[in-house]
C-alpha cells in the first residue's frame, strides 16, 4: 500500500468519526425536534422520525441510545394513532416494546405495552387491550413507580367500564387512586376520584358517588383548578337531581352554571343547562324548565347529538304537559329528524365495522352475526322513530278532535306489535347464529373458542364461590390408524360417536368441547380431581362395553386422559392436563393420569 492511499484512508476515517458521533447526538436532538413539530405538522414529524429510525442496528446501540430510539418509536406510534392508522401504530408500538426490553428499562417496557393496549382499546378490542395492560401492570407492580402504575390501573378501569363491568372498573380506579395518593399528586388524585365517582353510582349508590365528587371539588379548590372545580360541581348537580334531592341541587347547580359559563366549554354548558331544566321540571316549574332546555338546545345543536336528543324529548314532554300541542309537535318533528340522522350515522359506522371485520377474514358465522346485529340495531331505531311518528299522529288528531285519539292509539299499538314481532324474529335468528358459531360442525360439541369463553366463566364462578373445578383433556389413541385403514369418513364417524359417548357420560352442567382434531376438553364444575377421575373411568368403561358403530362396522378404541384441578388460570390448568395426558401416552396409552400425583391408572 503506498502512502497516498494510507493518507486517504486516514482522511476518510477522520471524516467518518465525527459523522458517527454526530449521528448519536442527532438522535436525541431529533426526539426534541420531532416532538415540537408534532402538534403542528404531523407529516413533517413523521419524515424526521423515519429518517432517524432508518438503518438502525439495535445491537450496536448503547443503553441511553436505546432509550432515545424508544422515544422515537413511541412518537412514531403516537403519530399513527393520531391519524387512526391502527395497524401501523400497533407495529411501531411493538418495535418500541422490543427496544424497551433490550434497554432493560422496566418502566419503559411497561409504557410500550400500555401504548399497545391503548391502540387495541381504541379499536374497541377490549380483551386484547386488557391483556397488554395487565402485562404492563405486572412489569410495574413492586418496582416503586406509583405514577406509572396508577396510569395502568386507570386504563384497566376505563376498559372495564367500556365493557360495562362497573364493579371491576371500580376496583381498578380505587387501585389507581391508592397509587396516586402514594405519589401525592393531587391532579391525578382528582382525576381518579372523578372516574371512581362515575362508576360508584352503580356500585355503591348515588350517595357514595356524591361524597367522591365532593372530595374532587375540595381538591380542585385547593389546587386552584377552576375547570376541575366547575366540572365537579356540574357532576354533583347532575347526581343530586338524579337522586331527587332537588333542594340540595339548587345552589350547587346555579353555582355550576356560573362557573361552567366562565369556562366556555360548549358541551358542558349545554349539559348543565339540560340538568337544570330537569331540576325545574322536577320542581313543577315547567316554563323555567322550557327556557333552560331551549338554551341547552341552542348550544348543543349540531355539536352534541346525545344531549340534543334528550333535551328535545324532555322539551316535547314539557310542552305536552303545558297543553301547547302544536309546539310539542314541531319539537317531536325535530327529534325525529335528528334520530334519522343519528340512525344514518350509526348505520354507516356499523357498515364500516362490518367491512373492516370482513377484511380480517372472520368466519362466515361471525360476519352473519354482525349483519344481523346491524339489522337489529337499525330496526330498533326505526321502531323508536315509528313510535314517534305515531305519537305525532296522535298529537295531530288530538288537536283536531279529542275522539280521534283512541283510534290513533290503536294504530300506535299495532305498529308497536308489528315491530316487536320483527325484532323478536331477528333476535331469534341472532341466537341461532350465535349458537351455531359456538358449535363444532362435525361433532356438535362446543368448539375451542366457546370452550375458552365458557370455561373462563366457570373459572370466575369458581373464584366467587370457592368451589371445585377440574379439567379433563382426552385424546384418541392411534386415531391416525383408523383413518389410514378405513378412510377419513369413518374417522369422522368415530369422532361423532365418541362425542355422543362423552355427552352421555357427563352431567348437563359439564362443558364438553372439541379442543383439536381428535382431542376433547371437559370442564367439570363442582368436581375435584377424584370426581373427575370417576367421570373418566365411566367414559372408559362405556367404550370398553360398547363399540362405536360405523359404516365399516363396530370399532373399538381407547383414550388417554389428563386431569388437572383449576387453581388459578384456566389455560394453566389445561396445560397441566395436557402434560398429564402426554404422560398417559408415554406410559402406553389407554390410561388416566392426574397432574397432581402423576400416577397412571391402567
Ligand atoms: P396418539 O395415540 O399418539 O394420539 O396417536 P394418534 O394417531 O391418535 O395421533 P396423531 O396426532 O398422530 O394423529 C391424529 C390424527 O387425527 C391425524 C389427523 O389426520 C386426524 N384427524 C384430525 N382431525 C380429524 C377429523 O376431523 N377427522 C378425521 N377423520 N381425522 C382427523
Ligand atoms: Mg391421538
Ligand atoms: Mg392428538
Amino acid at each position: 500500500m503506498n502512502s497516498a492511499c494510507c493518507r486517504s484512508v486516514l482522511l476518510l476515517l477522520f471524516l467518518l468519526t465525527p459523522l458517527a458521533a454526530a449521528e448519536t447526538v442527532n438522535r436525541s436532538e431529533l426526539v426534541e425536534q420531532a416532538s415540537s413539530l408534532r402538534a403542528e405538522d404531523h407529516a413533517a414529524a413523521a419524515v424526521l422520525l423515519d429518517e432517524a429510525l432508518a438503518d438502525m442496528n439495535l445491537d450496536t446501540l448503547a443503553e441511553d441510545e436505546l432509550r432515545d430510539v424508544a422515544a422515537l418509536l413511541r412518537m412514531r406510534a403516537e403519530l399513527h394513532r393520531g391519524a387512526a392508522e391502527y395497524a401501523e401504530a400497533a407495529a411501531q408500538a411493538d418495535r418500541f416494546a422490543v427496544v424497551a426490553e433490550k434497554s432493560g428499562d422496566a418502566p419503559l417496557l411497561a409504557e410500550a405495552k400500555f401504548l399497545r393496549g391503548t391502540v387495541e382499546a381504541e379499536q374497541g378490542r377490549l380483551a386484547q387491550a386488557l391483556e397488554y395492560f395487565h402485562s404492563a401492570r405486572q412489569d410495574l407492580e413492586g418496582i416503586g413507580e406509583p405514577g406509572a402504575l396508577a396510569q395502568i390501573y386507570n386504563a384497566i378501569g376505563i376498559t372495564h367500564n367500556f365493557a360495562g363491568d362497573s364493579r371491576r372498573a371500580y376496583r381498578y380506579f380505587n387501585l389507581a387512586l391508592e397509587q396516586a395518593r402514594a405519589e401525592e399528586d393531587n391532579r391525578l388524585i382528582a382525576t381518579y376520584l372523578n372516574n371512581l365517582s362515575l362508576v360508584a353510582v352503580e356500585v355503591e349508590g348515588p350517595e357514595a358517588a356524591l361524597a367522591l365528587q365532593q372530595e374532587v371539588l375540595t381538591l380542585a379548590g385547593e389546587m386552584g383548578d377552576d375547570s376541575g372545580a366547575a366540572l365537579a360541581r356540574g357532576n354533583m348537580c347532575n347526581q343530586l337531581v338524579d337522586v331527587g334531592r332537588l333542594e340540595d341541587a339548587e345552589p350547587v347547580c346555579s353555582q355550576a352554571l356560573e362557573e361552567i359559563d366562565q369556562l366556555g366549554q360548549t358541551r358542558w354548558r349545554a349539559g348543565v343547562r339540560q340538568t337544570i331544566g330537569n331540576l325545574h321540571r322536577g320542581q313543577g316549574e315547567l316554563e323555567l324548565a322550557l327556557e333552560m332546555y331551549r338554551d341547552s338546545l341552542a348550544l348543543a345543536e349540531g355539536v352534541v347529538a346525545t344531549v340534543e336528543e334528550e333535551v328535545l324529548s324532555g322539551m316535547a314532554e314539557v310542552l305536552v304537559d303545558l297543553g301547547r300541542l302544536e309546539e310539542a309537535m314541531t319539537t317531536l318533528q325535530r327529534l325525529l329528524a335528528l334520530r334519522e340522522e343519528m340512525e344514518q350515522n350509526q348505520r354507516r359506522e356499523l357498515l364500516e365495522e362490518l367491512e373492516v371485520r370482513y377484511e380480517l377474514e372472520r368466519s362466515a358465522a361471525d360476519v352473519e352475526l354482525l349483519r344481523l346485529e346491524a339489522q337489529l340495531q337499525s330496526t330498533r331505531i326505526s321502531q323508536r322513530n315509528q313510535l314517534l311518528i305515531a305519537l305525532l299522529v296522535i298529537l295531530f288528531i288530538a288537536l283536531l278532535s279529542a275522539a280521534g285519539a283512541t283510534r290513533s292509539y290503536r294504530i300506535k299499538s299495532r305498529l308497536e306489535r308489528d315491530l316487536a314481532a320483527r325484532n323478536r324474529a331477528l333476535e331469534e335468528a341472532l341466537d341461532r347464529i350465535t349458537e351455531l358459531a359456538r358449535r363444532d360442525s362435525l361433532t356438535g360439541l362446543l368448539n375451542r373458542r366457546a370452550m375458552e369463553e365458557l370455561g373462563e366463566r366457570e373459572v370466575a364462578r369458581q373464584r366467587r364461590d370457592k368451589s371445585d373445578l377440574t379439567v379433563v383433556l382426552l385424546d384418541v389413541d392411534f386415531f391416525k390408524s383408523v383413518n389410514d385403514r378405513y378412510g377419513h369418513g369413518v374417522g369422522d364417524e368415530v369422532l361423532k360417536g365418541l362425542a355422543e359417548v362423552l355427552r352421555n357420560n357427563l352431567r348437563d352442567c359439564d362443558l364438553v368441547g372439541r379442543w383439536g382434531g381428535e382431542e376433547f376438553l371437559c370442564v367439570l364444575p363442582g368436581s375435584d380431581p377424584d370426581k373427575a377421575e370417576q367421570a373418566a373411568l365411566r367414559i372408559r368403561s362405556a367404550l370398553e362395553t360398547t363399540a362405536l358403530e360405523t359404516s365399516a362396522g363396530p370399532l373399538r378404541l381407547t383414550l388417554s386422559f389428563g386431569i388437572a384441578a383449576v387453581s388459578g388460570r384456566l389455560d394453566q390448568a389445561i396445560a397441566a392436563a395436557d402434560a398429564a395426558m402426554y404422560r398417559a401416552k408415554a406410559g402406553g396409552r389407554d390410561a388416566i393420569v392426574r397432574a397432581d400425583d402423576g400416577a397412571g391408572r391402567n
